[in-house]
């Protein structure tokens, strides 16, 4: 395996449609993109590998995996197991960005950013979140805006919980804080600085976030919320929030019981808000990969719970394509370019000359993943793990 990789006649998908060009990849980064690139004399150690009959697309940004496990809400047997590297290789996630959730007791950030540097060794790209969905929030160095600045991979926080009986019930000053800190501590270290926000099934729906911004400097884009697709009143909330300029998120783990009881599917929510003429620059996938999907009475008790998977994000966005007439450019830009743009990512996300080297290779005929490339490396080829995490036994 080289460091020079030359892909030739790709269908190149940016996201944006570029048609059929030829791609050169030098260690980690993109260095050239044109037609009919020459590997020079054959001195060089250059891996060709025939793109023809692929698309060529940007390695996928799952901006919210629960990667050292999450849930707990049915007592200690009910937490989550960890993600492992090719939970999301094979899902062609490149970026993963990684969060607590309900439990910041036996789960830690420390774990969480332990688990991002084990990830980025094992050859993906990771980043973390500070806090979790209590406020205040859990941080390392003391307050959100120090994590930002003084930890490489801190780049936002969250997820905070609003709307939900798991949330801390955050008051408007302490949403302010939260977002005020992060927005600080972003701009001082360069990078996003915005805050997740776990939506529950609560009547408030995406109220809080209106009413914190209002009378204050804050935009409404400071804030990212998720689970849009979790009910129709989320659904129709979010799409308010859209129109008004904020980036909206919805999650591709579901469960039939979820589905039956009014969660409008990821694929179907893409293609909804499209139609109702919201950019794709304002719409994200996320997998919500590792959560528990708990399933709850009207009254909030547990009845059963099930884990949330990476490999749902490319499946949400080709069923996007298959199901509900999404043109793939923009399935692919709702998991690669939108993300990386509200996060900050700005080497992340597109096929361009300067960016990571993080690249999928589609099957034209099937819409099926056959190639993934982190930093330059191949991860998967032939749908088939090539490199495995440290205690994976099986290379699928
Ligand atoms: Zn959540």
């Amino acid at each position: 395996m080289t460091a020079i990789k030359l892909f030739k006649n790709a269908h190149v998908l940016a996201p944006e449609d570029l048609g059929v060009l030829d791609v050169l990849v030098a260690a980690n980064k993109i260095v050239a993109i044109g037609k009919d690139l020459n590997p020079g004399d054959g001195n060089l150690p250059i891996e060709m590998i025939d793109a023809n009959g692929f698309y060529l697309t940007p390695g996928f940004v799952d901006s919210l995996v629960h990667f050292i496990g999450g849930g707990g809400e049915g007592g200690f047997a009910t937490r989550t197991p960890e993600m492992q590297l090719t939970d999301a290789t094979l899902g062609g996630v490149t970026t993963a960005i990684g969060v607590l959730g309900t439990d910041a007791t036996t789960r830690t950030l420390t774990n969480l950013l332990a688990k991002a540097h084990a990830l980025e060794i094992e050859g993906i790209s990771t980043y973390c979140h500070t806090g979790s969905y209590q406020v205040p929030c859990r941080t390392i160095m003391g307050s959100v805006t120090d994590d930002l600045i003084l930890i490489d991979k801190f780049i936002g926080v969250g997820e905070i919980a609003i709307s939900d009986h798991r949330s801390s019930q955050p008051s408007l000053t302490e949403l302010r804080k939260v977002a005020a800190e992060a927005r600080v501590g972003g701009m001082l270290a360069g990078k996003g600085g915005i805050v997740s926000v776990h939506v529950g099934a609560g009547a408030s729906l995406l109220d809080p976030l209106h009413r914190a911004i209002a009378g204050t400097e804050l935009q409404l884009s400071q804030f990212y919320p998720t689970h849009i697709n979790r009910n129709q009143a989320i659904f129709a909330a979010g799409l308010r929030f859209a129109q008004a300029g904020g980036v909206i998120d919805f999650t591709t783990s579901t469960t039939a019981y979820d589905l039956k009881h009014g969660e409008v599917a990821a694929a179907q929510a893409l293609a909804l808000a499209l139609t109702q003429g919201i950019p794709v620059s304002q719409l994200t996938l996320s997998s919500d990969g590792n959560a528990s999907l708990p399933i709850f009475s009207s009254s909030g008790q547990l009845l059963g719970l099930e884990v949330g998977k990476v490999s749902s994000l490319y499946a949400s966005a080709r069923s996007a394509v298959m199901d509900y007439q999404v043109t793939l450019s923009n399935a692919i830009a709702a998991i690669t370019s939108s993300p990386a743009d509200v996060l900050g990512l700005h080497h992340k996300g597109r096929i361009a000359v300067d960016k990571d080297a993080d690249i999928v290779l589609i099957d034209k005929k099937t819409l099926h993943i056959d190639s993934v490339f982190a930093k330059g490396k191949t991860m998967v080829k032939a749908a088939k793990a090539v490199v495995v995490g440290t205690f994976e036994t099986k290379l699928n």
